[in-house]
This record gives structure tokens, C-alpha cells and sequence, in this order.
């Protein structure tokens, strides 16, 4: 399996992408920073999307890669999500006027997107990879997704989340932890208010995998609020340290091999 980081951060700027990761180049989990980071033969081989939740950040990219199968290769695209998350993502992005309705374009009967619900504890068989949706603690209905391979490797991306992902643990066991870190630990009040981690919080939650699970996976840290990154990097190779761990921050098109 090959994970792609497409993009890592919280802000948009020249040089850093909305959170949006790519496996093994068909397999998209979220929508942010995608088809910038990405040609269009390789946009070309997209089959399907996740979506941890409809924040804008995740999926403003659904409409431009729509917009790249459809006009220019009348490809189809499975999306999936929660109920919640479809609701507010149909009715917000695909409702024909801020754009083109991709529900229906080129054709009711064949159109680019078709959605499809996916509920939490749901465990699907998705582009062939074994996947399973749990809730993850965030400021809105929100998933993380377990991705397994036919050969077995694993990734779970927890999507934006905070304190009490570690909820999550007893249902997954994978070998890449894809999560994030918003901002630094001087803004831990704030983040956890508005559903987000910072180093110190991740920390607890890294203990509590442990604790359940007797080891750690690795993990990559996105959703990194740009003008904190050196401070946030700092803390993390702290957490690391301590917890003797492979934590490291992620970036715009890193690969990782599984
Ligand atoms: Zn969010
Ligand atoms: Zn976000």
C-alpha cells in the first residue's frame, strides 16, 4: 500500500494543501488540497472518495475533480460518507448553482458523483480495500477510516478529531496512524473547544492506544496550522521522544510505504 499525503495543512497558501490523502493512487480520504496536488492522468485513475466530514477544508476538492471527470472523461466517482456529512455536501456544493450538479451531470442516469452512505461501524468492501468507519470526536459528525489492503496493511486517518479519539482504538489496529495536530500546546483550550489536537493532547491519546493495543503504529501528523509548524514540530518530537514512537509531521506529496 502507498499512502499519499496530498496535502497537510490547515490553510491553503502557496506550497501547503487542504488535508486530502491519496492510497495507492485510486483511493482518496477527504477532498481538500487534491486536484492541485495531482495531473490529470493521475486524477484519471481516482475511482472513489471518503469523506470524514463536510467541512469545507475536506471537500471543496469534490466539486473540482467532478467537474475534471466530467468534462473531460465522463468518469464516474463513488463518494462516501456519512448521512450527515452527504446531506450538507449535496445540499452546499452539489445543488446546480454554485456549480454544475454532479448528482446529475451529464446525465440523471449516469451522473460523474454517486454518493452513497456509509454509517459508522460499517465495514465495506470499497475499491478492494476493506474499509470501516468509527466516530471520531470532532466539532461536527465526523468518521475516521480504516483501510486495509487484500495483503493486509492498514492505515486508520482519524479526519479532524481531539480528546477521546482514543475511543476509537478498540476497533482498529493499524500500522500507519494518519491523525492531526491544528496548533501548538499554548492553544490547547482553544483546540479542544473547536475539535482539534495539539502535541499534548495527542500525547494522551497515543498513551491510551498503547495501554489497549500493547504497541503503536506509526504516525503521521497533518491538518498542521501553518504558522505554528516549527512550534508543533518541536512539541511532536518531544511526544515522540518520550513515548519512544515514530511521530513524525507530514508534508505535500509525501509517500509512505506500507
Ligand atoms: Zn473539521
Ligand atoms: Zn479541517
Amino acid at each position: 500500500m502507498e499512502v499519499q499525503i496530498l496535502g497537510a495543512h490547515l490553510a491553503e497558501l502557496k506550497g501547503a494543501r487542504l488535508t486530502s490523502l491519496l492510497i495507492d493512487g485510486v483511493l482518496v480520504v477527504d477532498a481538500g488540497g487534491l486536484t492541485s496536488a495531482l495531473s490529470l492522468p493521475e486524477q484519471k485513475k481516482i475511482d472513489t472518495v471518503l469523506l470524514t466530514h463536510h467541512h469545507f477544508d475536506h471537500t471543496r476538492d469534490l466539486v473540482t475533480l467532478a467537474a475534471n471527470a466530467g468534462y473531460y472523461w465522463r468518469k464516474q466517482l463513488a463518494v462516501y460518507a456519512p448521512r450527515y456529512t452527504l446531506d450538507i455536501v449535496t445540499r452546499c456544493l452539489l445543488d446546480g448553482q454554485i456549480y454544475a450538479n454532479f448528482l446529475e451531470y451529464p446525465s440523471k442516469e449516469k451522473p460523474t458523483l454517486i454518493v452513497e452512505a456509509i454509517e459508522p461501524y460499517d465495514r465495506r468492501t470499497i475499491a478492494g480495500y476493506d474499509v470501516l468507519a468509527v466516530p471520531a470526536k470532532h466539532s461536527v459528525p465526523a468518521v475516521g477510516y480504516q483501510i486495509t489492503s487484500s495483503d493486509g496493511k492498514s492505515l486508520f486517518c482519524t479526519g479532524d478529531t481531539t480528546v477521546g479519539i482514543s475511543d476509537c482504538w478498540q476497533h482498529v489496529s493499524p500500522q500507519l496512524l494518519v491523525t492531526e495536530v491544528a496548533g501548538p500546546d499554548k492553544y490547547e483550550d482553544w483546540l479542544k473547544k473547536a475539535g482539534h489536537l495539539c502535541p499534548r493532547l495527542l500525547r494522551e491519546e497515543l498513551i491510551q492506544f498503547r495501554n489497549l493495543k500493547r504497541y503503536l503504529p506509526r504516525v503521521i501528523i497533518i491538518h498542521i496550522g501553518n504558522p505554528y509548524e516549527q512550534e508543533i514540530k518541536e512539541e511532536v518530537a518531544q511526544v515522540a521522544q518520550e513515548l519512544e514512537a515514530d511521530i513524525i509531521i507530514g508534508h505535500e506529496d509525501m509517500k509512505i510505504a506500507l
